[in-house]
């Protein structure tokens, strides 16, 4: 489970968010919800759900989504939705049906690609292109919290960071208000990219990603998956910097 840190005034005056799955059978709802109420005691500044790339979690993350704003009282739930693998009518539809069930917080993703992590990518027919147009879509529809995605260490895809910053800008131009980054585990990295970042003008909140390391081989798989790196750990047995 990913967890954003937030720095809303002073560091010092730390807040988290925690990103939550949705499960999957009844089993794992109880566990959810038990979580849920234990991390409450942190005070999270919001909280948000995951979506499945091509609506394969359309009606589990709604349905945990309604759960977290009527029946736990976190009304900045924030839901996560792609645009991959559906048309704009099929998209806008499911922002609908958030919004009618009390959702004021998107995270706008493009999703990865449908033959899977490190296939080509290709735009839907009749879809969103890419998390850019698809901030732009909830941005049309009112004034919605719209975080979107940001990567310290670029995204897989991206020939360098300054593509990704690009595509950070677009999507701060269309309407985003937030970027949450995907995790990493060097602050250096952080630093560096918010700093690159700044230069090129933007200037939301770019929340760091922390994803909390509970079973090393699992984590290393995914982070390279995801094109994060697992620091060494000889290299931080003699300390941090490079
Ligand atoms: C905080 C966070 C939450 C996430 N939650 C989910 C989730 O709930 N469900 C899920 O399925 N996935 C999720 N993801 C993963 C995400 O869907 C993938 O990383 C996906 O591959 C890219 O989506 P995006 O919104 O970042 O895309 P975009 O912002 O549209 O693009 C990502 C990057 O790819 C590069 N790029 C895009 N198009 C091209 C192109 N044509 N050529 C070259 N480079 C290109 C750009 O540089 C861009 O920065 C999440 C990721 C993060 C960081």
């Amino acid at each position: 489970m990913p967890i954003h840190t937030l720095y809303p005034a002073e560091r010092g005056n730390l807040r988290l968010s925690f990103e939550y799955f949705p499960p999957k059978n009844d089993d794992m709802e109880a566990q959810l919800f038990q979580t849920v109420a234990a991390l409450s005691a942190f005070d999270p500044a919001f909280v948000t759900m995951t979506y499945g790339a091509g609506g394969s979690t359309k009606a589990r993350s709604l349905t945990a989504v309604r759960r977290m704003i009527h029946d736990e009282g976190i009304a900045n739930t924030a839901a996560h939705l792609t645009c991959v693998g559906a048309t704009k009518a099929e998209v806008d539809a499911v922002v609908s049906e958030f919004i009618d069930n009390g959702v004021h917080h998107f995270v706008a993703l493009r999703g990865d690609p449908q033959g899977g992590i490190g296939m080509r990518y290709e735009p839907f027919a009749g879809g969103y292109e890419n998390a850019a147009a698809l901030a732009a879509a909830i941005r049309a529809k009112g004034d919605f919290e719209i975080s979107v995605s940001a990567y310290p260490e670029k995204h897989p895809e991206s020939p360098d960071v300054d593509a990704d910053i690009d595509m950070l800008k677009r999507k701060v131009d269309n309407g985003a208000t937030r970027a949450l980054t995907q995790f990493f585990f060097d602050n250096n990295d952080f630093e560096r990219y918010l700093e690159r970042v700044r230069r090129a003008g933007i200037n939301i909140p770019i929340v760091p990603g922390i994803m909390p390391i509970n079973n090393l081989a699992g984590i290393s798989k995914f982070a390279g998956l995801c094109g994060a790196r697992v620091p060494r750990r000889d290299r931080y047995a003699a300390g941090p910097s490079r």
